[in-house]
């Protein structure tokens, strides 16, 4: 039989999450996607997903009752900093503080993951450089359902800028999401799940779909499963421009996903000038029009998006141009009669 493995750090003994959530009546809320996950071995294989932790500042998105937090400890991190928007998690996450305080340091923040500066609380001596390996810095998190892709967007435009937590290097994580999500994140080209976030991740990351979870593993069951999924910044981006250009082009080819990519391409242009535009634009990146958007690897929409780039220095009114933003519907011309009449 194999030895058990034992644990770089010993916790004294604690009441179950089961306990824990019957204690302080912690009543799962719909409304922040709190669904908890009660097996410590699912949440073992969640924080192993993460690699070597020890010694490593670890901030953990939502850890709710505790269950993922504890897991982590016990691997020894150097120092965790909590980030939970309901608070009445407060008492079981300083339960949990106080049982490793002298061995981690624990920073509790009750805020709201979206408006929180997490690299406030990352010790300045973590910092790498980009190109080196990345720093002794994870992101974990079991993340809350209704914020899961806003968040992961926005944190994709911070590892763009190298800002936030990406200050420090090529922070890593190691997240969940709704399987589904999950799927589409890592969808390669000819895929029938790829689309923007496909793109948009794997510009930045290397992405790795690690395993499922079933959705009876939560307490509450959600409706859907969940794939926990690991992150690393590349070295190097695949499109090499800012990240607003790069979502705009993205986006409007995929508008219209079913259909020729320069369908939605054309979108980027004012209707009068839509169809030469996108002609030009396909042209100039070699990309035969009638590909759909799924067909598109990244390397094609690199040259999609520097193409665009340079018809927007040659036409720099076309730059922000909305095709979504709100058509100004001219009020009905009166007859010249009645207009003239309507004026005196
Ligand atoms: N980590 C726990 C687990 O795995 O059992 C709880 C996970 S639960 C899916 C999501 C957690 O994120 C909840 O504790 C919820 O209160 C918290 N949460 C929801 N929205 C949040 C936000 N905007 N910022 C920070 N935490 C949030």
């Amino acid at each position: 039989m194999a030895a058990a493995k034992t644990l770089p750090l010993r916790l004294p003994p604690l009441p179950s999450i089961k306990d824990v959530i019957r204690l302080y009546k912690l009543r799962a809320l719909k409304e922040l996607s709190q669904n908890f996950l009660m097996e410590p071995r699912l949440i073992d294989k969640i924080v192993r997903a993460a690699g070597n932790i020890e010694g490593n500042v670890v901030c953990e998105v939502g850890p709710g009752p505790g269950g993922i937090t504890r897991s982590i400890i016990h691997q020894a991190p150097r120092k965790l900093i909590l980030i939970e928007k309901d608070r009445r998690f407060l008492p079981s996450l300083e339960l949990l503080a106080d049982a490793c305080k002298d061995k981690v340091d624990v920073d509790i923040i009750t805020g709201d993951i979206l408006k929180t500066d997490i690299a406030h609380f990352i010790p300045g001596d973590c910092k790498r450089d980009w190109h080196d390996a990345p720093p002794p810095v994870n992101l974990i998190g079991n993340l809350p359902f209704s914020v899961s892709t806003i968040l992961i967007i926005r944190w994709l435009e911070m590892i763009s800028k190298q800002e936030g937590p990406w200050a420090f290097g090529r922070t890593r994580m190691t997240l969940t999401f709704q399987k589904e999500v999950a799927e589409r994140m890592v969808a390669p080209i000819m895929d029938k799940q790829r689309c923007r976030l496909s793109v948009m991740c794997q510009n930045w990351c290397n992405v790795n779909y690690k395993f499922d979870i079933s959705g009876s593993a939560f307490l509450p069951k959600p409706e859907v499963d969940v794939g926990v999924v690991t992150l690393t910044p590349t070295k190097q981006p695949i499109i090499k421009l800012p990240f607003k250009l790069i979502e705009k082009i993205v986006r409007q080819i995929f508008n219209m996903r079913q259909k020729y990519s320069i369908r939605g391409a054309q979108t980027l242009f004012p209707a009068e000038v839509r169809n030469e535009m996108a002609i030009k634009m396909y042209k100039m990146a070699d990309i035969d029009p009638m590909t759909r958007p799924f067909q598109i690897a990244n390397t094609e929409f690199a040259r999609i998006c520097h193409a665009y780039s340079e018809i927007i220095k040659k036409y720099p009114e076309f730059e922000h141009y909305d095709y979504r933003a709100p058509k100004i519907k001219q009020p009905p011309s009166l007859p010249k009669s009645e207009a003239e009449s309507s004026v005196n």
